[in-house]
């Protein structure tokens, strides 16, 4: 016999003849598992659903409605929507992040913008135009506030432009998108680092700050360095390289990571000219950082990859590296197993963190040892 359960309802239990109903389905909306993994917030069934019925302008207004960089996610978003769409369990996942892309492009291509409010008479500065500052600025702008966002370098985009290589994601791509915010009316000041927020605040005659200013600093590691070497960190190296202003780096070139930015790293690298790119990696391959997909990219253009081995030192012959174990728990090992591998430069991709000086004369704000902001519960 069937049992009731939270999602079905007892409709009619009397016994009799014939077949009798014993229970209606009963239609919960649940946050689909696509929509639930999105970043962004991106009400993805709702825009899959007018693009498949060809209402492409409804789809982007959707979009829209939570991120203001459909072309740009629909290249540079590792799309988690994808892993976690069950339709991979009957043969492959939807493609979400296509889908987007293409919205995005009509969008640049048909020249269509946003709505704004009324204004509003609020002013809003934000510190910061990456991504996070941008999107910031959008949804203020939208709601018919005044924004001006300052920008430390000397082009807007944060990471979009000074990090992911222009080869994942086009610059025209993300240029048309921004040109849509300032579009809006949203100030953007480029080559204004913001060194005293509170000054800034008080001289704009501003309502609310908001902070984004991302992870720019590299982590670095204490390697010595001999024989006039020197140690490049992989932000740097890549912002140079968008600039066009990457130092020479050899023919083999070392690489300490193996995540992500690691990989990136290792590519711009040959596309620099290295003949070589040879990351230095702590752990084993089941415990690479790297997603998946952004490693077999690398790999397949001929990024090598030395897996448990630690970088000790660099001098002119090379860079030492260090045997590791890893122990059930992830913990590594050194071994005192050493051998020295040909580089005529070593890079670091070991993570990023931020620069937030600028904050500390803030009354309130305190910045904890790992260079983030503390907040309460
Ligand atoms: C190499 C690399 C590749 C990546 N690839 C991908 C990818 O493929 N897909 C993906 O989804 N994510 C990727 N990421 C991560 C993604 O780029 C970041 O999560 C994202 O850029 C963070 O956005 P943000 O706006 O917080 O910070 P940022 O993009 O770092 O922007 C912060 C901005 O603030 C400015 N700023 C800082 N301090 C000041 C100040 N005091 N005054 C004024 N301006 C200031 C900076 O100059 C910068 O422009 C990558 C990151 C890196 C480093
Ligand atoms: S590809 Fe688009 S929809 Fe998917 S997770 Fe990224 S931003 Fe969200």
């Amino acid at each position: 016999m069937l049992k009731p359960t939270d999602a079905t309802r007892v409709h009619a239990t009397a016994a009799g003849t014939g077949p009798t109903r014993r229970q209606l389905p009963q239609w919960i909306a649940h946050l689909p598992p696509c929509n639930a993994a999105c970043p962004a917030g991106h009400n993805i069934q709702g825009w899959l659903g007018h693009a498949l019925a060809g209402r492409w302008r409804q789809a982007w207004d959707l979009m829209l409605d939570e991120n203001p960089f459909p072309a740009v996610c629909g290249r540079a978003c590792y799309h988690p929507c994808e892993s976690k769409c069950n339709r991979g369990e009957l043969d492959a996942a939807v493609g979400i992040h296509a889908v987007e892309r293409l919205v995005g492009d009509m969008a640049r291509q048909e020249k269509w913008s946003p709505l704004r409010r009324e204004p509003t008479g609020r002013r809003v500065l934000i510190v910061g135009a990456g991504p996070a500052g941008l999107s910031c600025a959008y949804h203020l702008a939208r709601l018919g506030h005044t924004v001006e966002v300052r920008e430390a370098t000397e082009e807007p985009g944060g990471m979009m432009r000074w990090g992911i290589p222009a080869y994942r994601l086009p610059r025209d791509v993300v240029g048309d998108e921004i040109a849509r915010i300032a579009a809006m009316g949203v100030t953007i000041a480029c080559g204004q680092k913001v060194e005293d927020v509170l000054a800034e605040k008080e001289k704009g005659a501003f309502d609310a700050v908001f902070l984004a200013v991302g992870a720019q600093a590299s982590n670095r590691l204490n390697i010595p360095a001999a024989d006039g070497r020197r140690l490049i960190d992989g932000v740097t190296l890549l912002a140079e390289a968008e600039r066009g202003q990457a130092p020479r780096l050899g023919r083999v070139v070392g690489v300490i990571g193996g995540g992500n930015t690691a990989m990136d790293v290792a590519r711009v690298a040959k596309r620099l000219g290295a003949e070589e790119a040879v990351l230095i990696f702590r752990y084993d391959r089941p415990h690479m950082e790297a997603l998946p997909a952004e490693a077999a990219e690398a790999f397949a253009e001929g990024v090598k990859i030395r897996w448990l081995s630690v970088a000790s030192r660099f001098g002119a012959s090379g860079v030492t590296v260090e045997a590791v174990e890893m122990g059930p728990d992830g913990s590594v090992k050194p071994t005192g197993r050493f051998e020295t591998l040909p580089a005529d430069s070593v890079v670091m991709a070991v993570g990023q963190h931020s620069e937030l000086d600028f904050l500390r004369n803030v009354p309130g704000v305190a910045i904890e040892p790992n260079d983030v902001v503390a907040v309460d519960d």
